[in-house]
């Protein structure tokens, strides 16, 4: 079973309107780079045309992106409230 396959097992609650990770308003695009490699869940994303795409509702909170660019390309991240986000499944 590949990793796709298992990631899609799990369950995500999505906080609509409140995304606990922010991207700054102009993140270090060399930064935001490693994220599209680094990024488990495959969230950050370039575009064909150069711009950047990121989409909280995904996230496994694994704090990835967090260690490796909180200062280049975060704004903010926060484990999301309460209720929300990733339900860990396994099997
Ligand atoms: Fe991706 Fe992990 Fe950062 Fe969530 S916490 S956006 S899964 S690197």
């Amino acid at each position: 079973v590949n990793v796709d396959v298992k990631l899609g097992i799990n369950k995500f609650h999505v906080d609509e309107g409140h995304p606990h990770i922010i991207i700054r308003e102009h993140p270090d695009m060399e930064a935001f780079h490693t994220l599209t490699l680094a990024c488990p869940a495959g969230l950050y994303k370039l575009q064909p045309d150069g711009t950047i795409r990121f989409d909280y509702a995904g996230c496994l909170e694994c704090g990835t992106c967090r260690i490796l660019c909180r200062d280049s390309v975060l704004d903010e991240w926060n484990y999301p409230r309460g209720t929300f986000g990733v339900e860990y499944r396994y099997g």
